[in-house]
């Protein structure tokens, strides 16, 4: 198979992969508490695994996995804190990363945004790098490629463990929660969820489903963007 990570590749191999798919993936996430039971880079791992996916079916260079966000879970009870560098230092880091990716002669960098609350500061990035180098930049996030409610964009439920449990069930550990039928507090163990009991309600087979819709429409938006079409919403 053809090499797609960036850190991986020779100049020539670099540069074959760029003229065969002028397109730069970029994910983006924190460091963050999870709960108790999914490892503390879930939201990058997840969003590093779909580009990686669509590079492999699309092609493409998808650069390292970017650990920093603007805000995270950080409470006073947890024994661990989380990347919570604020819109400034995120929106330099941002900056400079995505002028670095342009700077390397891509037609479009497609960026997945794996933490809610700052997609808007890279929105604000990528349009600078559109105007500064006339280049096509497509800021997304995983819940926006989702259909009939399969990912809405949880914390720690059931809708991210189950992506976990396909993307890597050996990072996962539900018997790190509280055991089956006890109570599971939620604001405790900072799970948000439309599936709020991630250990009844998450399944590898729930993540693949979920993942395979979600690769398979950026998939789409990227062969789109990259034959010079508008990215149309996907169909109900
Ligand atoms: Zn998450």
């Amino acid at each position: 198979m053809a090499k797609f990570k960036w850190e991986e590749m020779r100049p020539d191999e670099f540069v074959a992969a760029r003229t065969a798919a002028p397109v730069a993936y970029v994910a983006i996430g924190p460091l963050e508490w999870h709960s108790l039971h999914l490892p503390l880079g879930t939201d990058t791992l997840k969003a590093y695994h779909y580009v990686c996916a669509v590079a492999e079916r699309v092609g493409g260079v998808v650069y390292p996995p970017l650990y920093c966000a603007i805000n995270a879970a950080n409470r006073h009870d947890l024994p661990l804190t989380s990347t919570a560098f604020g819109p400034e230092l995120f929106g330099q880091i941002i900056d400079a990363v995505l002028d670095f990716i342009a700077t390397n002669g891509f037609k479009l960098i497609f960026i997945l945004n794996g933490h809610g609350g700052q997609l808007w500061r890279v929105q604000q990035a990528a349009e600078a790098i559109r105007e500064k180098y006339g280049i096509t930049v497509y800021p997304t996030q995983d819940d926006m490629h989702s259909r009939d409610g399969l990912y809405t964009g949880d914390h720690a439920g059931g809708e991210e463990t189950s992506a976990m449990l396909h993307i890597a069930q050996d990072l996962v550990d539900l018997s790190k929660l509280p055991s089956v039928p006890g109570p599971l507090d939620n604001d405790k163990l900072i799970i948000h969820s439309p599936k709020p009991d991630p250990r009844t309600q998450s399944s590898a087979d729930y993540g693949r489903d979920s993942a395979e819709v979600i690769i398979e429409d950026m998939a789409r938006v990227v062969t789109d963007l990259l034959a010079g079409k508008d990215a149309a919403p996907q169909e109900e």
